[in-house]
C-alpha cells in the first residue's frame, strides 16, 4: 500500500502544481489585459420603482476572452486584489466609464453611473486624487459618478470613513453596497455619512417567501428609513418583488426585471427607449 500512497501523493502534488501554475498564468494574463486596456464595462439600469424610469446605472467590469466569452468579475476581481492589480484595474475602469459617459450624458444629462471600489481603493486618498484629475478632464461633474463601497471593503474603518467623507465633500454620492451582508455591524452607520443603501440580492430573493431572510428584509428597509437614507434594492427579478418593495417605501430597484448588465451601446439604446416613459 506504500507505493500506492506515494503515487497518490505525487499525483496530488502534481495537480497542485498545475493549479498554481494556471493561477499564475491567469494573473499574468490579467496584468496584460489591464495594461492593454482589454477590459470592458457593462451597465445595468437602476430605475425609479414608481415611474419605472431609469435614473442611473451600475458599471460592472468584464474580461473578454478570445472566443467571445467573458470572465466574470467574481473570478478576476479577487485575483486582482490578491496580486496588486486593483489600483491599475480601478483606474482603467474609471477611464472606460468616463469614455462611455460622454455619450450617455448626451442622451440623459441627469443620469448617474456608479463605480464599484475595492477595499484597497477606500484605504487611502489615492483614488480621490485620480478622480479630481480625470473627471474635469473628461468634463464630467462629480454628481454624475456615484461610488459603491461594500462593508467588506472597510479594511480599516477609520480610513474608509475619511475617504468616504472626502468623496462626499467632492460631490459624489456614496452607496453602501451589499447592505446587510457585512461583518462590521451597524454601528458605523451612526458615524459614517452615506447617501444610499443598496440592499443585497440575498434579501430580495426571498421576499414574499417563507425563507428566513424574507423576514429580515422589512427590517433592513426599516434601518434605511430610520437613517433617512435612500434605498436601492438589487437583484429584483419579479414583478411581485418590485410591488413589495414599492409598498415598503423603497424608491429604486436594479435587477433583471428592469434590465440585465449590457454593453454601453445597448444601454444607449435602452435609454433611448426609456425616454418615452
Ligand atoms: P455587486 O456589486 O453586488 O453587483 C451586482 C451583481 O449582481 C452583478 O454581478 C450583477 O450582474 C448581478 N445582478 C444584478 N441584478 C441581478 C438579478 O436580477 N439577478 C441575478 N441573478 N443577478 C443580478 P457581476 O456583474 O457578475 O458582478 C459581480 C461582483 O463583482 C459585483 O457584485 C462587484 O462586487 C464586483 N465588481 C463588478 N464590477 C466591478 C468593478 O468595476 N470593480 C470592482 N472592484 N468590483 C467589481
Ligand atoms: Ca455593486
Ligand atoms: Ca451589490
Ligand atoms: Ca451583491
Amino acid at each position: 500500500w506504500l507505493p500506492l500512497g506515494i503515487l497518490l501523493g505525487l499525483a496530488a502534488a502534481a495537480a497542485m502544481l498545475m493549479f498554481i501554475r494556471s493561477r499564475g498564468s491567469m494573473v499574468g494574463q490579467l496584468r496584460d489585459a489591464i495594461r492593454r486596456k482589454r477590459l470592458v464595462m457593462h451597465y445595468q439600469p437602476i430605475v425609479d420603482l414608481a415611474s419605472r424610469r431609469c435614473i442611473g446605472a451600475e458599471a460592472l467590469v468584464r474580461w473578454p476572452q478570445q472566443h467571445g466569452t467573458m470572465i466574470r468579475p467574481d473570478v478576476f476581481v479577487p485575483l486582482a486584489e490578491d496580486n496588486g492589480l486593483i489600483q491599475p484595474m480601478t483606474d482603467l475602469v474609471l477611464e472606460l466609464i468616463c469614455a462611455d459617459m460622454a455619450t450617455l450624458l448626451q442622451l440623459r444629462s441627469d443620469l448617474y453611473v456608479s463605480i464599484n471600489l475595492a477595499a484597497i481603493d477606500l484605504s487611502t486618498d489615492r483614488f480621490i486624487q485620480v478622480l479630481a484629475h480625470k473627471l474635469p478632464q473628461a468634463g464630467i461633474e462629480s454628481a454624475r459618478l456615484a461610488i459603491e463601497a461594500t462593508e467588506r471593503g472597510f479594511m480599516d474603518v477609520n480610513s474608509a470613513q475619511e475617504v468616504i467623507g472626502k468623496l462626499r465633500a467632492a460631490g459624489h454620492k456614496v452607496l453602501i453596497d451589499d447592505f446587510g451582508t457585512g461583518y462590521s455591524g451597524l454601528s458605523y452607520l451612526q458615524t459614517f455619512q452615506v447617501d444610499v443603501l443598496k440592499i443585497d440580492k440575498s434579501f430580495i430573493d426571498t421576499v414574499g417567501t417563507e425563507a428566513a431572510t424574507a423576514s429580515v428584509a422589512p427590517h433592513i428597509v426599516e434601518i434605511g428609513h430610520a437613517l433617512k437614507l435612500k434605498i436601492i434594492a438589487e437583484g429584483v427579478e419579479s414583478e411581485d418583488q418590485a410591488q413589495w418593495l414599492q409598498a415598503h417605501g423603497v424608491q429604486s430597484g436594479q435587477g433583471w426585471l428592469f434590465g440585465k448588465p449590457m454593453p454601453a451601446a445597448a444601454f444607449l439604446a435602452f435609454l433611448a427607449q426609456d425616454r418615452q416613459k
